[in-house]
């Protein structure tokens, strides 16, 4: 069964395409720069990498094209675009309705279209995606993944924040949780490798990439979760904030650069985290240069050490809510390949049954998943490669089957 991913964002489309249930990736690509002078596509089939350069102004054009690029002679994998039975959406918000995976219908696409004013800048594009395929290919099953569904097991206590009650029946305005598709499948992973039911396992998940967030996993099911109401709370990110005292805000807001709801925006989404506090970069590997050029006392440095310290204060307060933790996970570009963030924001819990071993985290398989725990410590550390396209695969092939 040929299965095609895609994730459509506002100017750029991610495709992978899929032959199940084995999941084999026959090809994979992005459209970027949608709408720009330098657009462009480019395809991966194996190790050939295709680029092609034309104007590509709607995401009409751009599923029409990566379509062709798909049963081209040259570059495609297909012959023909009816061997594709289903497509996979990722859609970000699925508001309080959906906690799975759903073959997508009217009703479905209302529901995306309601949660447009709670993730503006995503389910519109996500909402243009399946629309373009549903013109497209007519009559070809989809289903929408949604990066939110994993965390509505989450209990009322955590996520209502401590504002009138009213303002969540009004407003809708409660902790929703997003990169529920990578803690999901890690959850499954780690499952596997804690030989154990999913419903068993008690762990903590780290998706550390440019954004980033955490989750405590009970019996299989998220309880809590760091971002909130958006992506922007929680943990230090690439280039927001991550969890600050609401009231620097209004104070914020008095002064005149300030005075802007946008400025105020931008800066929270866009000019702080690692790029705010360093001025060097929002990119993990390139502060690790600069604070190994510029030393413990360089802003770079600094940057990296509350990225550590925040993560370590949810890994204390997850440890309490889950009583019991069989393993902490770390995923994405960060926790696959931070070998220095890893150990530093574990460091010093041994006594509560956390340690890192140090060659097997420096010396791990890379890509590959492993445990990286200090021999005999009770609770395991792995670092496991996330696969959000792979999953959003899964979870299409199991509603389309
Ligand atoms: P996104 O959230 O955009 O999907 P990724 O999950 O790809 O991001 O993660 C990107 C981050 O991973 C960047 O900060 C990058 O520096 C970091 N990263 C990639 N490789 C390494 C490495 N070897 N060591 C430390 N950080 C790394």
């Amino acid at each position: 069964m040929v299965i095609l991913i895609i994730n459509c964002g506002s100017s750029s489309i991610k495709y992978q395409l899929y032959d199940m249930p084995g999941k084999t990736v026959m090809a994979k690509g992005l459209v970027e720069r949608i709408g720009e002078a330098a657009s462009a596509l480019i395809h991966r089939r194996g190790e050939e990498k295709f680029e092609i350069n034309q104007s590509i102004p709607n995401h009409k054009t751009g599923i029409e094209l990566i379509l062709s690029c798909l049963v081209s002679p040259d570059k495609g994998v297909l012959k023909n675009v009816n061997q594709i039975s289903a497509i996979g959406h990722r859609v970000v918000h699925g508001g309080e309705r959906y906690s799975n995976a759903m073959r997508i219908d009217g009703d479905v696409i209302a529901c995306i279209e309601e949660c447009c004013d709670l993730a503006p800048l995503h389910n519109p594009p996500n909402l243009v995606g399946i629309n373009e395929c549903l013109a497209a290919l007519p009559g070809v099953p989809m289903v929408a993944v949604f990066d939110t569904a994993f965390h509505q097991t989450l209990p009322r206590e955590a996520y209502l924040y401590g504002l009138p009650y009213e303002i969540y029946e009004r407003y809708r305005i409660r902790k929703y949780g997003f990169h529920g598709t990578s803690h999901a499948y890690v959850t499954y992973r780690a499952a596997v490798l804690l030989g154990k039911p999913a419903s068993e396992i008690n762990i903590i998940t780290c998706h550390l990439g440019n954004g980033s967030s955490m989750a405590a996993v009970k019996n299989g099911k998220s309880v809590d979760t760091s971002m909130g109401f958006t992506p922007l709370a929680g943990l230090v990110m690439g280039t927001r904030s991550g969890d600050i005292d609401p009231a620097i805000i209004p104070y914020l807001m008095s002064k005149q650069e300030y005075s802007k709801l946008s400025d105020i925006d931008q800066l929270l989404n866009k000019k702080s985290g690692l790029l705010g506090v360093s001025g060097v970069s929002n990119d993990m590997r390139n502060l690790q240069e600069a604070a190994a050029r510029g030393g413990p006392s360089s802003r770079a440095q600094l940057a990296i050490d509350i990225f550590c310290h925040r993560i370590k204060g949810f890994v204390g307060q997850y440890l309490a809510i889950l009583g019991r933790v069989d393993a902490v996970c770390f995923m994405g570009g960060i926790g696959e390949n931070g070998v220095a963030v890893r150990g530093q924001c574990l460091a010093g819990l041994e006594n509560f049954g956390i340690a890192v071993d140090p060659d097997k985290n420096r010396n791990f398989p890379r890509g590959q998943e492993c445990d990286i725990s200090r021999n005999g410590s009770p609770t395991r550390v792995f670092v496991i490669p996330t696969d959000e396209e792979g999953w959003i695969a899964e979870e299409t092939h199991k509603l389309c089957q």
